[in-house]
């Protein structure tokens, strides 16, 4: 036999260029975190690291806010977490109602049919939030319904829906909650036990600002009821919660599947940074940012899809104006300087452009460049803006909330 398939180029290691995360994840990644995540390798059983997994579990159930016991990173990206939801709740034959008002709906509805099991579709508009009395309505319709699902953060359109209220409605018929979270973690709040969430996931990469490919996940008690009295076993052997906590669970670490180690360690690190800076503080900063990228795209002339009051301070969906080439603004500030930014997804593609403030990205200097770039390309391509306002319009958001906050601080001393 002869060796092969040689690559027909001459490949050197990879060195990625530096660029500004803008988009709707992954979100550039803190220094303390890639550090991290560049320390030498230990067994998935070190006792080392067993006691790290134990410190993972207490730093996620506070940024869940949960005592939930089955709360841990998944290996794998959202996308398993969602479908490790799916897979341990939805059975063939059961009922399942999806809300849908963006890409990550209809992802939904996929795995209930894989499942084998029934979607009840409740559509909203792309850019609206989940109708809680559509919800209401399809329950009452549909009264053996076994699992509601929706997402607390559309990161396809930048929209918000009342999770709360949601889970409120799904528990009064009955019904069990799964709840897309990969863009609110530590976002925006987000309180699993008082909105008493029956399970939840999140990802790694948006506003943790961890590597992409992990997934934090949280079970209720009802969740881990519901699969012990399961008759057959989940179709996934991969995902079924039952052998995963055998490796993740109180009591036992056998070996399921060798964890993600430098994963976690990055995981942990960004966590740790979330535990310093404090949840309310996190939620704030993107909040603070958000406010002064507004003002600035505002002054630019440029508006939001999303009605304010539901609006994601970590993901900004922004009209794109009339006749202006969306794509070429992309690749325009890509190129000349190295910021990347979301485009629009399904009926809104070519219509918005998506602006992430998530996690490490979150922050005044992104907010400047993004504003500073964006005018000049636009202006270069002949929209009517000049360069310069929207700056000024952010530094004076950013001026106020400074004021407000000194004005608050002399209030409470
Ligand atoms: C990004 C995202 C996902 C999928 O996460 P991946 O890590 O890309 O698999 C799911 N739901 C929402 C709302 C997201 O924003």
């Amino acid at each position: 036999m002869t060796i092969q398939h040689l690559p027909p180029k001459k490949i050197t290691s990879f060195y990625p260029p530096q660029r500004t995360l803008m988009g709707p994840g992954p979100s550039e990644i803190a220094p303390r975190v890639l550090a991290a995540m560049s320390l030498p390798c230990i067994g998935y059983l070190d006792p080392v690291f067993v006691d790290m997994m134990d410190e993972l579990k207490m730093l996620l159930r506070y940024a869940f806010q949960t005592d939930n016991a089955l709360t841990f990173p998944a290996s794998g990206p959202g996308s398993v977490g969602m479908e490790m939801c799916f897979v341990n709740m939805v059975d063939p034959g059961d009922k399942v109602i999806i809300c849908r008002n963006g890409v990550f709906g209809g992802r939904m509805i996929e795995n209930v049919l894989r499942c084998g099991g029934i979607p009840v579709i409740i559509e909203d508009t792309w850019g609206e939030p989940v109708d809680p009395q559509k919800l209401e309505d399809t329950l009452k319709q549909h009264p053996d319904t076994k699992v509601v699902a929706f997402v607390h953060a559309e990161t396809s359109t930048g929209c918000m829906s009342d999770a709360k209220t949601l889970v409120e409605i799904a528990h009064r018929h009955g019904a069990l909650t799964i709840v897309d979270a990969v863009t609110q973690l530590g976002g925006a709040p987000l309180f699993v036990d008082e909105w008493n969430i029956d399970a939840i996931y999140s990802g790694s990469q948006k506003c943790l600002s961890c590597t992409p490919g992990l997934s934090p996940v949280s079970f209720s008690q009802r969740i881990i009821d519901r699969i012990k009295s399961r008759q057959k076993p989940s179709q996934s052997w991969f995902m079924d919660l039952d052998l995963v906590l055998g490796y993740w669970g109180t009591t036992s670490r056998t070996y399921h599947h060798t964890a993600p180690i430098n994963g976690l360690f990055a995981l942990h690190e960004s966590l740790v940074l979330l535990r310093e800076e404090g949840l309310e503080n996190a939620w704030a900063r993107h909040t603070r940012h958000y406010l002064a990228l507004k003002a600035g795209l505002e002054a630019m002339g440029l508006s939001y899809l999303v009605k304010e009051e539901y609006r994601l301070p970590q993901l900004n969906a922004v009209r794109v104006p009339d006749g202006v080439d969306e794509a070429r603004v992309r690749k325009t500030l890509l190129t000349e300087f190295n910021l990347e930014i979301g485009a629009g997804l399904g009926p809104l593609a070519g219509k918005i452009w998506r602006f992430g403030l998530m996690g490490y990205s979150a922050k005044s200097e992104n907010v400047m460049l993004c504003l500073s770039a964006l005018g000049s390309v636009l202006m270069d391509m002949g929209y009517p803006i000049k360069v310069g306002i929207a700056e000024a319009a952010a530094h004076q958001a950013y001026a106020e909330q400074h004021a407000q906050a000194a004005k608050n601080i002399k209030q409470v001393s």
